[in-house]
C-alpha cells in the first residue's frame, strides 16, 4: 500500500463532520482530531508546524516547507479538513475494484492525503525548491461557512498561487461561478374573494414575474457566454403568499437562485433585474438579503505559478467547474487561487463516496512533481 493510501485510510477513519451538521458534543464533530494527527505526520517528516485558531476547538493546520534559500514566493495547498455527514458505516475504509470508500474519500481528504504526502517526501527526500515556500493549509469549515479559509485570509498570509483540493478528476480549474440568493416581494391589495375587482392580487403580479424571469431574462442570460462556464443562470426555488381562498392575497415573495459570471456584481444583478420588469410594467421590490453572497472565481491562467502549472500536467486549456468553494474566498482575499484535486464532485456527498487509488496516487506524484519544478 502507497503512503498516500495509507494516510487517506486513517483520515477517513478520523471523522471531521462539520458541526453544523450535528447536534452540539457530538463525538464525530469537528476538525480538530484530523488537524492533530496531520500536524503529528507532517512534524515527523520535518515540516515546521503551527495551528491557526478560527474558533474554540477549531483550527486551520499550517505545515510549512522552508526554501533552501530566501524565501522569494510562497505557494499554498489548501485543502478542507471537514466532511458532511454520514451513515455509520462510512468511516470505515473499505476497498473494492480499486476504490476506497469512505466519507472524505474524494472529498476532500483523498487531496489533503495526496498534498501533504507530496510534501512530506520533498521535505524527507529533498531537494527542497530554492527560493519558494510551500504551505500545506489544512482549512475548516468549508462545507458551511468557510471560516477556516476566511481566517487565513485574515490572518495577512498572503501567497503567489494557492491550489485548492477538491475532486477536479486532476484536471487544473481557475473558473468557478458565483452564487447570489435573492427575495423578491410583490404588494398587493387585499379583498374579499367574490369581489376580486376590489382588490389587487400580489400572487398574480407575481406569476407573471416568474414566468418572465423564466423566460424573457433567462434567454437574455443565454445570450452573455463565459468561454470556461457558459451562461448564468436564474431559478426560482420558493414561491410565498396569500393564506386562504377567498382573500385577495395582498403579498407574495419568492426565492430566486442566480448563478453569476466573472465580473457580474449584486448591485448590477439587481439592477438587471428590476429593468427586465420594468420593462414589461411589473412591479417588485428585493427583501433583505440573508445569504452572504458566494463570488464567482476567475484566476488568470497566464500568471507564471499558474500556467506552469498546466503546463506540467499536460493540460491545454484550463477548465471551469460549477460548483462553489475555498478558491473563490482566497481568490476575493488577494490569492490568485486554483482548484485540483483527485477524484469526482459526482462521487461527494453521495452514500457511498469513493475514490479511485490510482487517481489518488497520479494526484500525488503530479503535485510532486509541478512543486519540484518550483525554483
Ligand atoms: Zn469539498
Amino acid at each position: 500500500m502507497t503512503n498516500t493510501e495509507k494516510l487517506l485510510r486513517e483520515l477517513i477513519a478520523l471523522p471531521s463532520v462539520n458541526p453544523a451538521f450535528l447536534p452540539a458534543q457530538n463525538p464525530r464533530a469537528g476538525e480538530q482530531r484530523v488537524a492533530d494527527f496531520l500536524a503529528a505526520t507532517a512534524a515527523r517528516a520535518g515540516l515546521e508546524v503551527e495551528f491557526q485558531t478560527v474558533s474554540p476547538g477549531r483550527s486551520n493546520l499550517l505545515a510549512r516547507l522552508s526554501p533552501r534559500g530566501k524565501a522569494r514566493q510562497r505557494v499554498l495547498l489548501a485543502p478542507h479538513l471537514d466532511t458532511v455527514n454520514a451513515a455509520d458505516g462510512q468511516f470505515t475504509p473499505s476497498k473494492r475494484n480499486g476504490r476506497l470508500f469512505g466519507r472524505g474519500a474524494c472529498d476532500t481528504k483523498g487531496s489533503v492525503a495526496a498534498m501533504l504526502t507530496a510534501l512530506c517526501e520533498m521535505a524527507e527526500a529533498g531537494p527542497r525548491p530554492a527560493e519558494t515556500e510551500i504551505i500545506f493549509a489544512g482549512l475548516v469549515d468549508e462545507e458551511h461557512g468557510q471560516a477556516g479559509s476566511r481566517a487565513l485570509v485574515a490572518s495577512g498570509l498572503r501567497a503567489g498561487l494557492a491550489i485548492v483540493g477538491e475532486p477536479t478528476r486532476l484536471e487544473l480549474v481557475t473558473a468557478h461561478k458565483g452564487t447570489l440568493w435573492l427575495e423578491l416581494e410583490t404588494r398587493g391589495k387585499s379583498a374579499h374573494g367574490s369581489c376580486p375587482e376590489l382588490g389587487r392580487n400580489a400572487v398574480h403580479a407575481m406569476a407573471r414575474i416568474v414566468d418572465l424571469l423564466h423566460t424573457s431574462y433567462a434567454a437574455q442570460l443565454r445570450r452573455r457566454r463565459h468561454w470556461l462556464l457558459g451562461c448564468g443562470t436564474v431559478s426560482v426555488g420558493a414561491i410565498c403568499g396569500g393564506s386562504q381562498a377567498n382573500i385577495v392575497p395582498d403579498h407574495c415573495s419568492i426565492l430566486i437562485d442566480r448563478r453569476t459570471l466573472p465580473g457580474e456584481t449584486d448591485a448590477g444583478v439587481r439592477r438587471e433585474l428590476l429593468g427586465a420588469l420594468r420593462r414589461k410594467n411589473l412591479k417588485a421590490s428585493f427583501a433583505k438579503q440573508r445569504v452572504p453572497t458566494c463570488l464567482p472565481l476567475e484566476t488568470d491562467p497566464k500568471l507564471p505559478l499558474v500556467a506552469r502549472f498546466l503546463q506540467s500536467i499536460g493540460q491545454r486549456k484550463p477548465v471551469g467547474v460549477r460548483y462553489f468553494c475555498d478558491a473563490s474566498v482566497l481568490a476575493h482575499g488577494g490569492i490568485p487561487s486554483v482548484v485540483f484535486g483527485p477524484g469526482d464532485i459526482s462521487q461527494a456527498h453521495t452514500a457511498d463516496e469513493w475514490i479511485s487509488v490510482e487517481a489518488l496516487e497520479r494526484g500525488k506524484r503530479l503535485l510532486r512533481r509541478y512543486l519540484q519544478l518550483l525554483s
